[in-house]
């Protein structure tokens, strides 16, 4: 049994004609997890996050800016890549309440893991800014909750999009409850991840060069980003499930293969059964390729729903 989130409000973001993060990306998901094989997900609309919640990671400043803004002609244009429609504010709420409501469904049981496929994505968004196609830090803002309401010491935020969750490396490069672990191309936007970016000893980034491939993954993760995430014992694994780094996605110039996602997601799987009561939240992010997103979602999921 796995929870799904989601709510129509997430397809009517439209950030402009000809951006990859369009509305085809969650439909196209959406219909594929539309499928017998799936009969065990339990489909939950998401609710909206509340400003309690947002406010935990976000500057009443950028809270405001979002909800606040109006779009004139149906598009407001907050940096080159991040636009706003006139459905983008309630999409970027329910995107970040999806998360905040999974924590609390998995924290409550008897179900233990949730995928939130939702948009617009979130971990470029910072306290203050929206970027990279990100409004709130839909993760952030759920592990906030987590410490929050629910006590936790140790929350565990895998990052594994091909770009680096620069907004969550910045909300939480302070706080040692969280450990933050990404593996990401580099160089590539945001230019941010380095292997000596450390936070206060909780953050571990694995930069990848263009080209790397199914086994430069694996090993990395095998080797680097699953040791550490078993020394540190999270009782949450909290997910940036991003699927640009399959080799057809166009914004970037990893070669990872479907297979490669079931393989991270079976262990991901394993460390939360070995640490967290088998809890896992996990959010979609980006991958821009809709057969290989839709892939990567199909294998991630099915890992997910393995008893
Ligand atoms: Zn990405």
């Amino acid at each position: 049994m796995l929870y799904l989130y989601t709510h129509p409000a997430c397809l009517n973001h439209v950030p402009g004609p000809g951006h990859p993060e369009s509305p085809r990306r969650l439909a196209a998901v959406l219909e594929a997890l539309d499928h017998d094989r799936f009969a065990a997900l339990d489909r939950i609309q998401a609710p909206r996050a509340t400003r309690e919640q947002l406010l935990r990671v976000h500057t009443p400043e950028h809270v405001e800016r979002i909800l606040g803004t109006h779009p004139v002609d149906d598009l407001a244009v907050l940096d080159e890549d991040t636009l706003m429609s006139s459905g983008s504010a309630e999409a970027a709420l329910h995107a970040a309440g999806a998360a905040c409501a999974a924590v609390d469904a998995v924290m409550r049981g008897p179900v233990t893991r949730a995928f939130c496929a939702v948009r617009p994505p979130g971990h470029h968004a910072t306290a203050d800014r929206a970027m990279g196609f990100c409004l709130f830090n839909n993760v952030a803002v759920a592990a906030a909750h987590a410490l929050a309401m629910h006590r936790l010491k140790r929350i565990a935020i895998v990052d594994f999009d091909v770009h680096h969750g620069n907004g969550t490396q910045a909300i939480f490069a302070t706080e040692s409850r969280v450990l933050y672990v990404s593996s990401h191309q580099a160089p590539l936007y945001p230019h941010t991840g380095g292997a000596d970016e450390t936070g206060c000893g909780n953050m571990l980034n694995a930069p990848l060069p263009a080209g790397t491939a199914s086994a430069g993954f694996r090993g990395t993760w095998h080797d680097v980003l699953l040791p550490r995430l078993h020394a540190f014992r999270p009782q949450l694994v909290l997910v940036s499930a991003g699927f640009d780094a399959h080799r057809d996605d166009p914004l970037a110039d990893l070669a990872l293969k479907t297979d490669d996602y079931a393989w991270l997601s079976e262990r991901l799987v394993d460390l939360a059964r070995a640490h967290a009561h088998g809890r896992i939240v996990s959010c979609l992010e980006g991958g821009y390729d809709p057969g290989a997103l839709c892939a990567g979602v199909v294998a991630h999921v099915t890992e997910l729903l393995q008893d």
